[in-house]
C-alpha cells in the first residue's frame, strides 16, 4: 500500500468568506451590532481567520475588526461601543491573499461624498489586473485582498453619479468573478450579488427590519423572517428598515451557484435558491446507494458534512446509520502542528472512531469529497485500528479534477488526488476495500430543484467566467494580490 501522510486542515475545502447585514427599522429597537455578532456566530463555519463589524451611527462608521472567531474578537464592552441603526458583518478565511489582520473586513473607506463601508464574499477573476490597473494611475491600497479592489472602482464610478446602487451597477460590467457584498453608504444598506450567482445571499426581515446574510441559518440564529433570495445581479437598496428599490445588472449571464455550498460548505439548516442543504445532500447519499451493491454491516458519516449523505445512503440502501466516528468539536484553528509528527496525528486528535460500533463489521463511510487524499488514509487507518473488517469508501461528489477561480481554496492540479490518479489506485492509496464517486449525472439529479443555474467546474473544467492569464498567474502565486 503507498500511503498519504499529511494534516486534517490541507485536505479540505475552505470557503472565503460570511458576511451579513442589517438596517434598522425607526420601529425595532434592536442593538444592530449585537444582531451581527449572534448572525456573525451563525456563519462562522465560512471563516474563522477574523471577523468584523462596522455600524453606521448619522452617517458615522465605526469598524471593529481582528484576526480571530467572532467570540475572540467582540465582548460585551466593543459591543456596546458599535451603536448605530446599520450594521454589516464580515467573518474570513483567506484563499489567494495574505492571511493576516490587515486583510480583515468590513473595509471603511472615506471618499470625496462621504464614507462607507464593505464587507464582501468572494475573489475576483480580473482582480490582480483591476488593481495593477489603477495603481499605475496613482492608486494606493493597504491591503491585499480584492475587496479593496472593488472598493476604489465603486468610489471611482460614484465620482459620477449621485447613487451608491448605480455605481454598484457600474461596476458589475466590469468586475468579473464570484462575490456577494454588503455595503453601507449615507443612509443606505445595499446588497448585491454577482451577475452569475456564484456565491450565496438572501434577504430577510427581523420585525420591521431588514437583514441579509451568506446563508439563512444566520437568520434562525437572530429570530429573522427568510423573505427571499437576492438574485444573480440583483443589487438591493434597504433604508431605514425599507427596501426602497432594487435593479439589476445589465449584464445577463447563466447563473452558476457553486455547488460546493451543497457538497461542504453550507450549514445543512440552510436553504439556498430553493434548496435545503440537508435535503440534497441525503440525495447525493441516496444516489451513491442506487448506484452500488457492497455488503456492509453499517453506514457511518466522516462528521460533519458527510453525515448527512451517509443517513441518506442508509435510508436507501437499508444498511443501518452508525455513528463510528466522533469529532473533537474543541479543536479550533488555534491547534498548532509544528511538527510533521504533529501534522500526522492532526486527524487522530480532531476524530476518533467508536470501537464499539465499527468492530468486527463491514462499514461502508460517506465522506463529502477528497482533495489530496491525504486524510482518507488517516481516517481509514483509525477505523481498522478500532477494528472494523472491511471499510469501503463511498464520497457525495464526483472526482476533483480542476482547481477553482472563483475564491474556493482548491489546490493545483497536480495536487488533486483524482488528477493523477484512477479510482481504484486512489483506493490503493488510501486502503480502502473499494471506493466510489458520485455520479455527475446524479449530481444533476440531486440538485434539479435548484431554482438557479450552478457552477461544477472542479468537476467538469466547464468555467462559467472566462480565466484571464492573471488568474492563472494569481493562483500560481506569481502575482501578489
Ligand atoms: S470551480 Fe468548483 S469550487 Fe469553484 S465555484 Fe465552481 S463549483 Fe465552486
Amino acid at each position: 500500500m503507498r500511503s498519504c501522510t499529511g494534516c486534517w486542515a490541507s485536505d479540505k475545502l475552505h470557503e472565503e468568506c460570511g458576511v451579513f447585514g442589517i438596517s434598522l427599522s425607526p420601529h425595532d429597537s434592536y442593538s444592530v451590532a449585537n444582531e451581527t455578532y449572534l448572525a456573525l456566530f451563525a456563519l462562522q463555519h465560512r471563516g474563522q481567520e477574523s471577523s468584523g463589524i462596522a455600524t453606521s451611527n448619522d452617517g458615522k462608521i465605526h469598524v471593529i475588526k481582528k484576526s480571530g472567531l467572532v467570540p475572540e474578537v467582540f465582548d460585551e464592552r466593543t459591543l456596546q461601543s458599535l451603536q448605530g441603526n446599520m450594521a454589516i458583518g464580515h467573518v474570513r478565511y483567506s484563499s489567494h491573499s495574505e492571511s493576516s489582520a490587515i486583510n480583515a473586513q468590513p473595509l471603511a473607506v472615506t471618499h470625496i461624498n462621504g464614507s462607507m463601508a464593505i464587507a464582501c464574499n468572494g475573489t475576483l477573476v480580473n482582480g490582480a489586473k483591476l488593481r495593477h490597473d489603477a495603481e499605475l494611475s496613482g492608486a494606493i491600497f493597504q491591503t491585499t485582498n480584492d475587496t479593496e479592489v472593488i472598493a476604489y472602482m465603486l468610489v471611482r464610478e460614484r465620482l459620477g453619479t449621485p447613487l451608491m446602487e448605480q455605481a454598484v451597477k457600474n461596476i458589475m460590467s466590469y468586475v468579473a468573478g464570484a462575490y456577494s457584498m454588503v455595503i453601507i453608504s449615507g443612509s443606505k444598506l445595499i446588497a448585491a450579488r454577482d451577475p452569475f450567482g456564484f456565491k450565496p445571499l438572501c434577504m430577510g426581515m427581523l420585525g420591521s427590519s431588514v437583514v441579509f446574510a451568506s446563508e439563512s441559518c444566520a437568520f434562525d440564529a437572530i429570530g429573522a423572517r427568510f423573505v427571499r433570495d437576492v438574485e444573480p445581479g440583483e443589487i438591493i437598496v434597504a433604508e431605514n428598515g425599507s427596501v426602497t428599490s432594487a435593479m439589476r445588472s445589465e449584464w445577463q449571464a447563466r447563473s452558476s451557484l457553486c455547488v460546493f455550498e451543497f457538497v461542504y460548505f453550507a450549514r445543512p439548516d440552510s436553504v439556498i435558491d430553493g434548496l435545503s442543504v440537508e435535503h440534497v445532500r441525503q440525495e447525493f447519499g441516496k444516489y451513491l446507494a442506487m448506484r452500488d451493491n457492497v455488503k456492509g454491516d453499517i453506514v457511518i458519516g466522516v462528521p460533519d458534512s458527510g453525515l448527512s449523505a451517509a443517513l441518506g445512503y442508509s435510508k436507501q440502501a437499508g444498511i443501518p446509520y452508525g455513528v463510528g466516528l466522533v469529532k473533537n468539536r474543541y479543536i479550533g484553528r488555534t491547534f498548532i502542528q509544528n511538527t510533521q509528527s504533529q501534522r500526522e496525528k492532526s486527524v487522530s486528535i480532531k476524530l476518533n472512531a467508536l470501537s464499539a460500533e465499527v468492530k468486527g463489521k463491514r462499514v461502508i463511510m460517506v465522506d463529502d469529497s477528497i482533495v489530496r487524499g491525504t486524510t482518507c488514509a488517516h481516517i481509514v487507518s483509525i477505523l481498522r485500528q478500532a477494528g472494523a473488517s472491511e471499510v469501503h469508501m463511498r464520497v457525495s461528489s464526483p472526482p476533483f479534477l480542476h482547481r477553482c477561480y472563483y475564491g474556493t481554496d482548491i489546490p493545483r492540479e497536480q495536487d488533486l488526488i483524482a488528477h493523477n490518479h484512477t479510482v481504484e489506485q486512489i483506493a490503493e492509496m488510501i486502503n480502502v476495500d473499494t471506493l466510489m464517486y458520485l455520479d455527475e449525472r446524479d449530481l444533476r439529479h440531486a440538485m434539479s430543484g435548484l431554482r438557479i443555474g450552478y457552477c461544477d467546474a472542479c468537476f467538469t473544467g466547464n468555467y462559467p467566467v472566462r480565466i484571464s492569464s492573471e488568474s492563472e498567474n494569481q493562483k500560481e502565486g506569481r502575482i501578489q494580490v
